[in-house]
């Protein structure tokens, strides 16, 4: 018995749930974590859920600042305890009790949720002698042996840091000398001689006997689920989802519920709807004779979650019945994990499931149309950066294909790749640029990173709820799990697919739809927009105010962003058309070129090949704007470095090699992005911006005479004066209005400039008086604004996000403080000085979604992202646009 100590010192850190008296909800994950919010809300909703108690994550965020003393926080001890002895009256059970134990989970939950990453102990409270105790109360002694072995591995593992494997090996040696090939097939005696292994093995690798006193033992899992938070795994995901690294995690301690009592007791996963498709139809699996993590670790495939109406019909009755409720209640798509002990249902947590970019916007639509949310809320339910899952490839179904064998549609979606067996190596190869399928017996939360970076996943083991299949589903990618016909053999880097031998790095293709493995490459296609996606973006359009440009250099491009629904090109970068193979040999005459008389016979010919690309790309674009970008490309690097090159230029050109060396010695510059580029390389070189001006002129005229209807906007580059503006300003006047006047016709054109020097936002006005447009380069800027190369930055600045010195990369999301302000104070400026000005930005930025959301908060004209990110731009303005409501 516990007694009641008295409490005096404040922060509440603990709530209850369960039984009489619940003291959290669901809108509370911010201090309870989402599983403790939940769980408490599930309580209060009526729905059975074993009580507990969850500590804050206040309190962890505390335990951190008093890491050093390596002290819980005041008062925290003895709130767990005072909540504890409330438990055992609710449960009418003693902890430690050798008669009649309580046993508790101890489990972590941040304020989102992060599948697996830190660690859960089930079964707390057991020892030799209560053991005993629980033995005699249900009268199986294999149930109670059962529940040991398995706390004592999970406490050795996450509390006392001894590897998992070691516990499997015993357990799998045990079975192997049996015979047997399940864990369930396990016999009291086999149980016994496992349990007393397991403690040599503590012994062994701690120099201590295993903890027997249950309030130690609950004290040492509290801290360390407190410590789980920042842990390498954990930290990983939450760089890869941009999570924040001090939140901390919430501390669950609740009463067990025993899956494993036997054929009428099982565990469980379910989602309320499908996470794959969005498909309104009840998704998951359940395991009979199991407990908490079998399901989604895969110790054995799971079954169909439709079995449990034949093997227990009331139960399956009941959680129907729940499950419509947490979805009606929730108005969101559920992810459920659930416990039968004796044909009794709990459930054991409830949180927003995780699904795939389809599954989402399907989800979204049909509950519109179900009347259980609004227009709006569905716009802001999908997740704007992930819509660009919806064109990932998708097998070509005129290929003819060899299908190797087939396992569970996890994720749907096509990949093609080599094939490896460890994450690690899945990450060495991405880095040589190999495209990879990453194989495992089943996967686990150290397998993330290697995860992130496979084209696609193959598992032997597993179900739809598997680790795997959620990971993959949530990251969009393609996955297999449940794979039968699949054996592994990580040690010969081999597996083999229905007898058939495959070696690390043969090609193998998945098609994640159907579950179907295929020999060799396939090709793939780009898949059908589906109409849900189309409306979803007519919804989107009718409520965002920033215009959606794209940044396209070709007609491919340019037709791609236009059917996405771009409304125009904000940034069409000319220097890419220069490095076909006739073109750099006359971009490099041009540069070589020791008088005029050469240079401008190069710039001759290269006038009509530009000609075409801008004709076309206007004719794609036809009646939008075309923001075209004058040469910003310090010209060195159009020229050879590697000796066997220069000397086969020399020969071409019949100059000798050392002039080429020279030339190439006099343009080498110590600090390229900050030296003869963008503009200044136009009043250096007025004749090459005088070509790309007559180019895109003369295009638009053409075209204008064909009664098309081109809309060119000339874009100067890194200015940083007004000055600079104004000389490169009156060259292409002077010679848009000549090819104009020369063709008779009709043209209207821009000239505007990328605000991308600190000094060219703060001089805005200056420079806006003769601009017609702005766009803000936000890649450059947030360089010049930092002082910070991007090229050079990769080796520390992963460091300063770890460390939380920067709460994100700004060259992914923009830095709104530093470089938000300039472009505040820029765009100020030219609008005052002239309230004609158009402004938007082209950086990368005018794909993120929170970026996006700043620059309507700016109110900014326009944002511009490349083709593919459209819709997710379109999505995140119309996001914007309700978050402010
Ligand atoms: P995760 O966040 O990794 O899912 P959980 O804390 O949810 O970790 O727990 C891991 C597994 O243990 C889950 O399957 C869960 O349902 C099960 N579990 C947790 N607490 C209990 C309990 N009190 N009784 C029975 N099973 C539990
Ligand atoms: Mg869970
Ligand atoms: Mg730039």
């Amino acid at each position: 018995m516990i007694d009641k100590p008295k409490i005096t010192v404040m922060p509440k850190y603990v709530y209850a749930f369960g039984g009489d008296n619940t003291e959290g909800r669901s809108d509370m994950s911010d201090l309870l974590g989402g599983k403790g919010a939940n769980l408490a809300e599930m309580a209060s909703l009526g729905i059975e859920v074993p009580p507990g108690f969850t500590i804050t994550t206040e309190a962890c965020i505390n335990y951190f600042k008093n890491k050093k003393k390596n002290k819980f926080p005041a008062g925290l001890w003895d709130q767990v305890k005072a909540s504890l002895s409330d438990l055992e009256d609710k449960q009418d059970k003693l902890f430690g009790d050798a008669d009649n134990p309580l046993l508790v989970s101890v489990r972590s939950g941040a304020r989102v949720s992060m599948p697996g990453m830190m660690d859960t102990v089930l079964n707390l409270g057991l020892n030799d002698k209560t053991v005993q105790g629980l033995a005699q109360r249900t009268g199986d002694e294999r149930f109670a042996l059962d529940c040991y072995r398995r706390f004592i591995s999970m406490f050795g593992n996450v509390v006392l840091g001894i590897e998992g494997e070691k516990f499997e090996a015993i357990l799998s040696k045990k079975k192997a000398s049996r015979k047997i090939e399940f864990d369930t097939e396990l016999l009291v005696a086999d149980l016994k001689s496992v349990i007393k292994q397991f403690h040599t093995l503590v012994r062994k690798s701690t120099d201590e006997e295993f903890p027997t006193d249950p309030l130690k033992q609950l004290r040492l899992a509290v801290e360390a689920v407190f410590n789980s938070w920042n842990i390498e795994r954990a930290r990983a995901y939450r760089r890869m989802n941009g999570i924040p690294h001090d939140w901390g995690t919430g501390v669950t301690v609740q009463a067990m519920v025993f899956g494993n009592m036997g054929e009428s007791s099982a565990t469980g996963v379910a989602f309320t709807r499908n996470p794959a498709t969005g498909e309104k139809h009840f998704y998951g699996e359940f395991m009979l004779n199991a407990q908490g993590e079998d399901v989604v670790a895969g110790v054995r495939t799971p079954t169909d979650i439709s079995e449990l109406e034949k093997t227990m019909p009331e139960v399956y009755k009941t959680l129907v019945e729940v499950y419509q409720k947490l979805e009606k209640h929730y108005c969101d798509m559920q992810d459920l994990e659930f416990t039968v002990e004796n044909e009794k249902l709990y459930l054991l947590q409830t949180r927003s499931g995780k699904r795939t970019a389809t599954s989402a916007i399907k989800i979204a639509m049909d509950m519109v149309n179900e009347g259980l949310i609004s227009k709006n809320e569905a716009i802001s339910r999908v997740p704007a950066g992930q819509l660009d899952q919806l064109f990932h490839p998708t097998l070509d179904p005129k290929e003819k294909i060899h299908v190797l064998a087939m396992g569970l549609g996890a994720s749907p979606g096509a990949a093609t790749g080599k094939v490896v067996f460890t994450p690690e190596h899945a990450q060495e190869m991405t880095e040589k640029k190999e495209k990879v399928i990453l194989v495992r017996i089943e996967t686990s939360p150290e397998d993330i990173q290697g995860m992130n970076v496979a084209q696609g996943i193959l598992t032997a083991k597993g179900g739809m709820t598997s680790h795997a299949a959620v990971v993959a589903r949530a990251m969009g990618k393609p996955c297999i799990t449940g794979c039968g016909d699949l054996t592994v053999d990580v040690k010969k880097k081999k597996c083999t697919l229905n007898g058939v031998q495959i070696k690390e790095y043969d090609s193998i293709s998945l098609d994640g739809a159907t579950g179907r493995v295929i020999k060799g490459q396939v090709s793939l296609i780009r898949p059908r927009l589906t109409t849900n996606f189309t409306q979803l973006m007519r919804w989107a359009d009718g409520v965002r105010e920033l215009n959606v440009y794209a940044n396209a250099d070709t007609p491919h491009d340019a037709m791609v962003a236009r059917d996405f629904g771009a409304q125009g090109i904000g940034l069409c970068r000319t220097e890419h058309m220069f490095f076909d193979e006739e073109r750099i040999f006359l971009v490099r005459r041009m540069i070589l070129a020791d008088n005029n008389k050469v240079r401008e016979e190069a710039l001759k010919k290269l006038l009509p090949i530009q000609r075409t690309d801008f004709t076309e790309i206007f004719r794609v674009m036809d009646g939008l704007p075309v923001t075209i970008r004058l040469l910003d490309m310090p010209l060195h690097e159009f020229l050879p470095t590697k000796p066997k090159e220069i000397q086969s230029l020399a020969k071409d050109m019949k100059i000798s090699r050392s002039a080429i060396m020279g030339k190439l010695e006099s343009l080498t510059e110590v600090n390229p992005m900050l030296g003869h580029r963008g503009c200044r390389l136009g009043i250096t070189f007025p004749e090459i911006y005088r070509m790309q001006v007559r180019a895109i002129i003369e295009a638009a005229c053409r075209n204008v005479k064909k009664g098309e209807n081109p809309v060119p906007e000339i874009m100067v580059p890194l200015v940083g004066h007004v000055n600079e503006f104004d000389r490169v300003r009156e060259l292409v006047v002077e010679e848009a209005e000549e090819v104009i006047a020369k063709a008779g016709v009709k043209l209207k054109y821009k000239i505007g400039t990328m605000i991308e020097l600190p000094r060219a936002a703060l001089t805005a006005d200056k420079i806006a008086e003769k601009a017609d447009f702005f766009s803000f380069g936000t890649n450059d800027l947030t360089q010049t604004t930092f002082g910070l190369s991007r090229d050079d930055s990769s080796t520390f600045l992963p460091d300063y996000v770890d460390h939380g010195l920067f709460d994100r990369d700004p060259f992914v999301s923009v830095d709104q403080e530093g470089v938000g302000h300039l472009i505040k104070i820029g765009l100020e400026k030219g609008r005052a000085a002239n309230d004609k000005l158009h402004v938007g930005i082209c950086g990368e930025h005018g794909g993120d979604p929170d970026s996006i959301n700043f620059f309507h908060d700016l109110g900014l004209d326009y944002v511009s992202c490349s083709p593919y990110r459209v819709p997710t731009a379109i999505l995140a303005a119309a996001q914007a646009v309700i978050k402010a409501q």
